[in-house]
């Protein structure tokens, strides 16, 4: 699904990234960890090529992202991201949120985009919301929406910036669940986060990165049992 070759990413003399590679498979769910600043947002920003690179190659779904001849229209329907901050649009209900794109993307008609929107707002436990304005939902519940929104394009890959560390401590959880409900079901997800119960958990395999740099990688067993 993913297929990751020596990129370099600079910030004048600055490497952010360093000849990164790595492989995501089909189904897979990789947990990027590292201290701050190592570079793990910039690998994620790339992966949907809001980044540009200064080297190297990233395929996903056998589009070659950093080819000038890719529709780049194309990658973004096919990988969705949730960030930290949910970035709902403010005057827009819950319902509208999640239908928007579908209508002007997807080319839904109104009935099939809320039909869409209602059953992944069921998914993600909030239908009795569907009326309501982002301002008068928990950062839980925003977060909620923002993936339900992302669901609705049908990703074949999602990606996760941090989505839990804009959050109250009571509300991780929630969203925490709602991740792992999406990988049983076999979502390909790559996601940079700080929850250690999250990766061992969920995670098929973690990457370790500092410095620009992946510097170990290997199953949840391999990080967080102790010799
Ligand atoms: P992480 O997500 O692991 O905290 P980042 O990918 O955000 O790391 O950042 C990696 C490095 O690149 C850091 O040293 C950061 O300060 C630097 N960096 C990130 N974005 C920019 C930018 N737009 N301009 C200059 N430096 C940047
Ligand atoms: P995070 O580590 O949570 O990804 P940061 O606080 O490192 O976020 O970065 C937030 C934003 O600021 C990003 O868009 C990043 O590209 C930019 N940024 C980070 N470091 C620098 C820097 N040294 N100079 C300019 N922009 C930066």
């Amino acid at each position: 699904m993913v297929e990751v070759r020596d990129v370099v990413k600079q910030y004048g003399s600055l490497k952010a990234l360093d000849r990164v590679s790595f492989d995501v498979r089909d189904g897979e769910k990789v947990v990027i960890i590292g201290p701050s600043g190592s570079g793990k947002s910039t690998l994620l920003r790339s992966l949907n090529r809001l980044e540009q690179i200064d080297g190297g190659r990233i395929i996903v779904d056998g589009i070659d992202l950093y080819d000038p001849r890719t529709d780049i229209n194309k990658l973004r329907e096919e990988v969705g991201m949730v960030f930290q901050s949910f970035n709902l649009f403010p005057h827009k209900t819950v319902l509208e949120n999640i239908t928007l794109a579908q209508l002007v993307v997807r080319k839904r008609t109104k009935r099939e985009a809320a039909d869409k929107a209602m059953t992944l707002l069921r998914k993600v436990g909030l239908a009795d919301k569907a009326d309501a304005y982002p301002g008068k939902l928990s950062g839980g519940q925003q977060q909620r929406v923002a993936i339900a929104r992302s669901l609705a394009m049908d990703p074949k890959l999602m990606l996760f910036d941090e989505p839990t560390s804009a959050l109250d401590p009571e509300m991780i959880g929630e969203v925490l669940d709602v991740m792992k409900s999406l990988a049983r079901e076999g979502m390909t997800m790559v996601v940079v986060t700080h929850e250690m119960g999250f990766a061992r958990e969920v995670a098929d395999r973690v990457i370790f990165m500092d410095y620009g740099k992946i510097v170990e990688e290997g199953t949840p067993e391999h990080f967080f049992t102790s010799p």
